[in-house]
C-alpha cells in the first residue's frame, strides 16, 4: 500500500497543531510548530484566517488521515464501512483506525511514530497471535494478542524504544510478557482514543 513520502512536518504545520508524527523530535523546541506556528508555503501566514465550514470539515478528515498516516481512498472506504456498522459513524471511523496493526504497535510503546511502527509492521517484526503479520493496516480483533519476535526485542532501535518512550498502553489494551507483547482487551471507546479530531466533521463532509 502505497504512503506519503513527503516531509511530514509540513503536513503539522498545514494543520496548525502538533500531530505528533516524528517521535522524539516533537517534543523539542526543534519541532517547526515551535517557531513557525502557521501553514508552510510563501502565502502560509494569510492562510490563518478563519475558513468556511466546509474548510473545518476537510481540514478534520485530513488530521485524521495525517494522523494514521491513511491515504485517501483507503480513508474513504473506511468511512463506507463505517457507516454500514451500528453505532456512532465518526466512533466507528476512529475506532477502526485505532485498530490498525501499526497504530496498536504504536501504542504499545515499540514504536516512537506511526510511521516507525508502520515499519516495523512492514518488516516482519509483529506477530499477531503468533503468527507474522506484514501488513499496517490489519485490523486487530477483539483478544488477539500482539508481540515483538523473540529476535526483534534484541535491537537498539526497540530496545531503545522501550526504555525512553514512557508511554502508558491504552486502557483497551493490556500489556505482558515483559512489556514485549499487548493483548487487546476490548475495542477502544471514544474516550480512550486521544487524537484532536473532531470526528462529526468528517462525517459531515463525506455526508453532503
Ligand atoms: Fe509535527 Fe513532530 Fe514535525 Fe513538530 S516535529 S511539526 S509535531 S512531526
Amino acid at each position: 500500500m502505497a504512503r506519503y513520502t513527503g516531509p511530514v512536518c509540513r503536513l503539522c504545520r498545514r494543520e496548525k497543531m502538533k500531530l505528533f508524527l516524528k517521535g522524539p523530535k516533537c517534543d523539542t523546541m526543534k519541532c517547526p510548530i515551535e517557531r513557525r506556528p502557521y501553514p508552510p508555503g510563501e502565502h502560509g501566514r494569510d492562510r490563518m484566517r478563519q475558513g468556511s465550514e466546509y474548510l473545518g470539515q476537510l481540514r478534520e478528515k485530513q488530521k485524521a488521515r495525517r494522523i494514521y498516516g491513511v491515504l485517501e481512498k483507503q480513508f474513504a472506504n473506511l468511512y463506507v464501512e463505517a457507516t454500514r456498522m451500528s453505532g456512532i459513524t465518526g466512533e466507528n471511523l476512529l475506532r477502526m483506525l485505532e485498530l490498525r496493526l501499526d497504530n496498536v504497535v504504536f501504542r504499545a510503546g515499540w514504536g516512537a511514530s506511526r510511521s516507525q511502527s508502520r515499519q516495523f509492521v512492514r518488516h516482519g517484526h509483529v506477530l499477531v497471535n503468533g503468527k507474522r503479520v506484514d501488513i499496517p493496516s490489519y485490523r486487530v480483533k477483539k483478544g488477539d494478542t500482539v508481540a515483538l519476535k523473540a529476535r526483534s526485542r534484541e535491537m537498539i532501535v526497540i530496545r531503545h524504544n522501550v526504555d525512553t518512550l514512557d508511554r502508558q498502553v491504552p486502557p483497551w489494551l493490556e500489556a505482558g510478557d515483559g512489556g514485549f507483547e499487548v493483548a487487546v482487551r476490548d475495542l477502544p471507546l471514544r474516550e480512550h482514543i486521544d487524537v484532536p479530531v473532531r470526528e462529526q466533521l468528517i462525517v459531515e463532509l463525506y455526508s453532503k
